[in-house]
Formats: C-alpha cells, structure tokens, sequence
C-alpha cells in the first residue's frame, strides 16, 4: 500500500488543518511510473481556501527522444504536455494557458527529460474533517493514472509535431532582422478570432493572401519553405474601410511577439519579439516621463522632459507610452486609431491655419514616426482609416478590402504628391533618457505579507496597489500579468533594481533570469505564473502609482 495513501485513511476524520503534515514530502506514486512522486508544497488552510498545490515530478520520462536541447523545444513540450494533462477530466487544477505557447510555472520540462507538473487540488472535507478516503482516491489511483496517460504515455508523435511547429515559429522570428523584416505573416493565416471573448480562429475566415510586392519565402527546419507577406522595417500603414480587417490584422502582429498552437491559424505569424502595442490610456499614472519629443509646453509650468501625473489624458498617455517602449527597448510601434489619441496622431492643415503652433503644445506622431524609423531604427505599423496625412511619411500603405491585403504604395504616393498645405511640426525625435528607479517603491508587501496575483488581464495586485493593466493588450492571461508582478518583487529582491541601475539595465538583467527555471525568481509563490516578456514587466511598473524615480540618465 503507498505510504500516501495510508497516511491519508489514518488522517480521515481529523480536524482539516491537519492536511498540513502532508506538506514537504516526496511521496512516490506507485501507479504512475517509475520515479514519480508528488509533493504538496503548500496546504489548504480550510475547505474554502484556495486550492492545496503540489508538484509532481516525474524523474524518468520518455521526452529526451524528442531532442530537448534547445530551450524551445522545452517550452513547446511543457505546453503540449500541460494542455493534455489540463484537457483530461480529473480532480486536478492544471493551467494550461490559452493559445500561446508560453514558459509556465504549471509544467516544465528539463534538458535530461525529467520533468515537473505543478497542480491545485482541493482537499476535500466536508464538516471541516479530512476526508481522507476520498483524498486517497484522487492522490493515489487518479493522480498517478493522470501521469501515467496524459504525461508520461502521450502521444510521443503528436508531441514531436507540436514541438515541430513551435520550433517552426520562434526560427521564422529570430530570421527577422536578416531579413529586413518586422514581421511575417505567412499565406492561409487565419487572423480573427472566433469572437470577443474566445481567442480560438474563426471558422470559415477568409485565409491571409500576401500582396505580391510583399511576398518572402523564409525556409523553416521541420516545415521547409512558407511564403507569406513580410512586412519591411521602416513606417508601414494599413488603410482601408471600416469592418474590413485592418484592427484583426495589427492584432495578430501584436500577438505574433509569442507563438502559438498548431491549428491556432497564427501559428506562422510573427513579429518583432520587442513589438510594443501603444494606446491612449487617459487616467493612468506617470512617472517622470521624458515627453518632450511629443509635448513643447505644459500649462503650469510642468516640464514635458520630466513629466509626471496622476491623471494623463488621452495624448499625454500615449505619448508616455511611446516612450516607455523605447526605454524598455521596443524597435517596432504598433498603433491603430480605434483606441489611439486623435490629437496626437496627426492635426491636420486646417486645424493648423486656425490654431497657431504655439498655442498647441503638441507634436503629432505623424510628424515623429520618420525620425523614429531614420534616426532610432524604430520601425512603426499603424492602422489609420481616417488621416491621409500619413501616406505622406509611410514607406508603404497596405490597403484590406473584405480582409484582402493589397499593397497600394505607389498609387498613395500618387496622391501624396499633391501638396495639401500641411507643415510638419517637429523634425526629430530626441533620444529618450532612462530612469533610474527606486527600490524602496516597487514593493510588493501589504500587511506584513507579499501580495502579488491578477484578476484577469485587467489588475496586478501588488502590495498595497492595484494596478490597472488593462490598456496593455499584449499580457496574455492572468498567469503572466502575475508572472509580471513576481518578475518586479524578484528585481528588488535580486538587487538588479537597487536604485542605481536604469531601467533598461534592470530589464537586462531580469530578461536573464526569466530565460531561467520559473521557480529561480517567482520566490516560491504557488500561483500559476506565465513567463512575461521584460515589455510587460516594464508597463506593469510604470503603471505602478507609488512608483518614484530619484533620478534620470
Ligand atoms: P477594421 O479595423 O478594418 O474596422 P476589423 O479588423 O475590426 O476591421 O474586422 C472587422 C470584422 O471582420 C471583425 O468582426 C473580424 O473578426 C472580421 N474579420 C477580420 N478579418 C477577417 C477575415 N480574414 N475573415 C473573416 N472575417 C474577418
Ligand atoms: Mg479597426
């Protein structure tokens, strides 16, 4: 009889909280192979308390066939063998993530193949008395049968394809820069979403089809040669009508910085792994922000090089938005004008003749984009149905039509050639200083206790704050906007942000260990964390409102 399980039948009938001495032990589970054995690292106070969590390892697996040197294929394997443990009906809580195939703390896998799943079970126990029959049953008979069909017995092929196509992807983005390239957007993609709320393909889309003046065929290792549309570096505009593609399109590069699961329609869409998706965000928070590129003049006096506010408008955040990308080290800007500032995306030759220059403190986007692209190597895509003044600074215009990509470059600089009377209201874009940020005020405690989880994509609970993170359309899940929040509390506690270092420094060297085990920097927290890129870290933390920044570089 497993010692698990004669340990839970004695237990039957105590007090609940005695759960607790299960805590720290490997128990070998029989069943499920040889070498297997869970551990409840952290217990459940009362029936009503967040899930037990444990963690299942699993010494001896048949995954080192799959050839597990590279880091990608490790993640891909994770994410296949997580999706199919999640996927069976059991007592177990397995986060599985959505469509992108992301670093989870809920499986990994190591280069020898031994490999570790990390649940949530609810300990039963009616009458706040441990069940400990029923808890033997899911921990000895259903736990080990889960591991021994869902992990360990996969289907070793469907496994080696998954990883395939993943490898695929994060091959066709690191191919980018050779290629001159932002991103790629391969033929037959399929690029919206079943709806608003479910981020599977739509079925009976009409399949992406490159312009031919755009067409590159990338050669991939498993795979071999796709064609699709590559998008140059540089200022590329999207234009096109209203409901015909052009929001879905930018969407998808958006989330082309992560791959995706075979099957997703995506899966060959990707985009510069720096991409940052900028927008208006009126109300947020912002700390000592060089604006100055975007703003001459504040009332008041304030300074737009160093410019702080509890309370921005809708210009004034995405200016500060686009430059905290850069500062975070973002080399391509992707922007639509459903959710962007009108007053700073462009003010056209009119208003110019009406309101003077100097009484309008801001410099549009329109006329920073080139330098941005000539002068920074900071490529932008913006979706703009409405203003025509950006044909004349684009390097090509895609147009959609009934969700088919056209490239009307040359008949836009056609049109462009005639004058409008429009002058540009900035030249260059100035080089953005970092900010050096204080350790004392990225903390993470309240009450004594660190306090770090999400709701949604919309809050990272940190400390005593509640960040509103719901204008940063690239975090994926909740995993990873509280993967953010742990990434922040283990740069303090690291000592990478110790108040000397500038914030790109500090993302250096966060970047290295989030590239690590998750648990070398979630500090032991049990919650289900998705590694976030050091972009997201960033906008969760200058969306921080008791963020203070003693000085600037
Ligand atoms: P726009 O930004 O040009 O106004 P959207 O990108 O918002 O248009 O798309 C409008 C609608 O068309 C959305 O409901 C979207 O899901 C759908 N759609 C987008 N691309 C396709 C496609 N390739 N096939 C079918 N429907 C699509
Ligand atoms: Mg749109």
């Amino acid at each position: 009889m497993p010692e698990l399980r004669e340990t839970l039948q004695r237990l039957d009938g105590a007090p609940y909280a005695r759960y607790r001495s299960l805590t720290g032990r490997a128990w070998p589970l029989g069943g499920g192979g040889e070498g297997v054995a869970a551990t409840m690292r952290h217990g459940q106070a009362d029936p009503y308390a967040p899930p037990s969590r444990w963690d299942v390892t699993c010494a001896r697996t048949p995954f080192a066939a799959l050839d597990l040197t590279r880091p990608v294929r490790r993640r891909a394997l994770a994410g296949f063998l997580a999706r199919s443990a999640a996927a069976a009906p059991s007592p177990f809580r397995i986060d599985a993530g959505g469509q992108e195939v992301l670093q989870r703390s809920s499986f990994e896998v190591a280069e020898d193949g031994s490999a570790v799943l990390r649940l949530g079970y609810h300990l039963p126990g009616p009458r706040r008395r441990i069940d400990g029959y029923d808890a033997a049953v899911d921990l000895t008979r259903d736990l080990p049968a889960l591991v021994r069909d869902h992990v360990l017995g996969v289907d070793l092929d469907a496994a080696r394809a998954f990883a395939d196509a993943v490898e695929d992807a994060a091959h066709l983005r690191a191919q980018l820069p050779r290629l001159g390239l932002v991103a790629f957007v391969a033929d037959g993609s399929v690029l919206p979403r079943a709806s608003g709320v479910d981020d599977r393909p739509m079925p009976g889309a009409v399949p992406f089809a490159s312009p031919p003046s755009l067409r590159v065929e990338v050669d991939l290792p498993h795979r071999g040669r796709v064609a699709g549309m590559g998008v140059p570096t540089g200022v590329t505009v999207v234009v096109g009508g209203g409901f015909h593609g052009k929001s879905t399109l930018l969407r998808a590069l958006e989330a082309g910085v992560h791959d995706h699961v075979p099957g997703d329609g995506r899966d060959l869409v990707v985009t510069d792994p720096s991409a940052a998706a900028l927008r208006a965000e009126d109300g947020r928070a912002v700390t000592r922000v060089d604006v100055g590129a975007f703003v001459t003049g504040l009332p008041g006096g304030l300074d737009p090089r160093d410019f702080s506010t509890a309370d921005a408008s809708g210009s004034t955040s995405q200016a500060a938005a686009t430059v905290e990308a850069l500062e975070a080290g973002a080399r391509l800007l992707l922007v639509d004008e459903d959710t962007a500032a009108t007053n700073l995306m462009v003010r056209d030759a009119r208003m110019q003749e009406l309101v003077a220059k100097a009484s309008e403190p801001l410099n549009p986007f329109v006329d920073l984009v080139r330098s941005l692209a000539d002068d920074h190597g900071v490529s932008t895509v913006l979706v703009v149905g409405s203003s025509g003044d950006y044909l004349d600074v684009a390097d090509r215009v895609l147009l959609l039509d009934s969700y088919r990509c056209s490239d009307v470059t040359a008949r836009a600089r056609e049109v462009a050639a005639r004058p409008t009377g429009r002058v540009a209201e900035a030249g260059t874009f100035p080089a953005v200083r970092a900010r050096v940020p204080a350790p004392g005020s990225v903390d993470a405690t309240a009450r004594g206790k660190r306090r770090v989880s999400a709701v949604g994509t919309d809050t990272l609970r940190f400390g005593e704050h509640d960040v509103d993170v719901r204008a940063v359309r690239q975090f994926t899940d909740a995993g990873q906007v509280t993967g953010a929040g742990l990434a922040l509390d283990h740069a303090v506690a690291a000592g990478h942000l110790d108040g000397r270092r500038a914030l790109p420094e500090v993302l250096d060297l966060l970047d290295a260990d989030l590239a690590g085990p998750v648990a070398g920097w979630t500090g032991g927290s049990p919650a289900d964390v998705a590694v976030p890129r050091r972009h997201e870290v960033a906008a969760a933390l200058n969306r921080l409102r008791a963020l203070r920044v003693p000085e600037l570089r």
